[in-house]
């Protein structure tokens, strides 16, 4: 049955991307592994190549497997038509590429994801495309960094390891004005907490990898389009060569059907935690949108609709050592990159030296916390026992 147009996010969930009965009555739509496509004739290979990304012709162009993930994040999303690539950064790397050229400029959000900002200062310079970091927090100020040439706007929201919130939509129509697409990283959000189009994002990208794929076992990207940027971005996955591998992106389509009680779940136990790291002493302030004295609440509650379990702590001044006893004797928390799986994670951030716009300014280490789906009292009772091995080192 094709979904009505009023459902609601959970019904996207359980029900796009999929048509049981063209499947033997499946529940789930079958994997395919393909490279080769065969046509029965000529003339229908020809028709098939007139209407490519429209149907299929080579595996790496995509599969009845791909097509059934890019149309249920782009039905949830509100986007026109998806993409597939195999990593979040190749679904980064896909939408920059395609709106910028040698001699053109893109104007990059100052707290966006590390390997994004490596991207732009070691490819996009190489190629000749001038790049501008800008204040989170500039909103519609950013339209005096506009120039003729500015082609990309790249957001993030919240950014990360220090979660500000940026006001998208006056960023948005500063950018339109001046002929520039707004990109916008969602994967924090996800297409359930935040819908990009509304703000007047052109392309939204995610690493499928975190909340999607969701469970800490596979690598893949997602870019979400209008039907103005949809073709601009296909053409650039491609001739990139990116193409996600079918398990991967069955492991996306899975995850995705219980997205939304989990994104609850993680939410709620973030707040939990936030709100207890808030009352200890060895914490100067935690670093999410959704604690109401944060100071991006009120775009953050405009905005989205929901909070990720993802957020940074704020220590007060401590040793490196201290740091290292809390975190290494850490029993439920695992220590390590990514997020968005079933458990939780700390790490230290590093934010030194990386911000070019802005200065961020802390009186001690920032640690980045990823509440997973363990027990609450059970993740409490573990940092306790971190902030006592960190005062008994410090
Ligand atoms: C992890 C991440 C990416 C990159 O995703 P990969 O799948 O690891 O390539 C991009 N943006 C943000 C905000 C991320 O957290």
């Amino acid at each position: 049955m094709p979904l009505r147009d009023d459902s609601k996010d959970d019904t996207i969930l359980a029900h796009a991307g999929r048509d049981p009965r063209a499947n033997f009555g499946v529940v789930n739509p079958p994997v395919y592994h393909a490279s080769t496509i065969l046509f029965p004739t000529v003339e229908a290979m020809e028709q098939a190549q007139k209407k490519r990304f429209f149907t299929y012709t080579y595996g790496r162009h995509g599969t009845p497997t791909t097509a059934a993930l890019e149309e249920a994040v782009a039905r949830l999303e509100g986007g026109w038509r998806a993409v597939a690539a195999p990593s979040g950064m190749a679904a980064v790397v896909g939408a920059i590429m395609g709106f910028v050229k040698t001699g053109d400029h893109i104007l990059v959000t100052d707290n966006v994801y590390a390997p994004t900002r490596k991207h732009c200062d070691e490819v996009l310079k190489r190629f000749g495309v001038a790049v501008t970091y800008f204040d989170p927090l500039i909103g519609a100020g950013i339209a005096t960094l506009m120039r003729p040439e500015t082609k990309v706007v790249f957001t993030e929201a919240p950014g990360s390891h220090t979660f500000e919130m940026s006001d998208i939509p006056a960023i948005a129509a500063a950018a339109h004005r001046a002929g520039a697409k707004v990109l916008m990283d969602n994967t924090w959000a996800t297409p359930v907490f935040c819908k990009p189009f509304k703000l007047g994002v052109d392309v939204a990208v995610h690493a499928a990898t975190k909340y999607i794929v969701g469970h800490s076992d596979a690598m893949l990207g997602i870019v979400d389009c209008t039907e103005e940027t949809f073709l601009t971005v296909r053409n650039a996955v491609a001739q990139l060569g990116y193409s996600a591998a079918p398990d991967d992106v069955y492991l996306g389509l899975r995850g995705l059907r219980t997205m939304g009680v989990r994104l609850r779940q993680h939410q709620q136990t973030a707040l939990t935690l936030a709100r207890w790291l808030k009352a200890r002493p060895e914490v100067e302030r935690v670093l999410y949108p959704a604690l109401p004295d944060d100071p991006g609440h009120a775009i953050w509650k405009r905005d989205m609709t929901g909070a990720s379990g993802l957020f940074g702590v704020v220590l007060k001044p401590c040793s490196k050592q201290a740091l290292s006893a809390m975190l290494d004797g850490m029993e439920l928390y695992g220590m390590g990159a990514s997020w968005g799986g079933f458990e939780s994670l700390i790490l230290p951030s590093h934010l030194e030296g990386i911000r070019t716009a802005t200065k961020w300014i802390a009186p001690g280490p920032t640690v980045r916390i990823h509440a997973g789906l363990e027990d609450p009292s059970d993740l409490i009772a573990d940092l306790e026992r971190g902030f006592a091995r960190l005062r008994a080192t410090n």
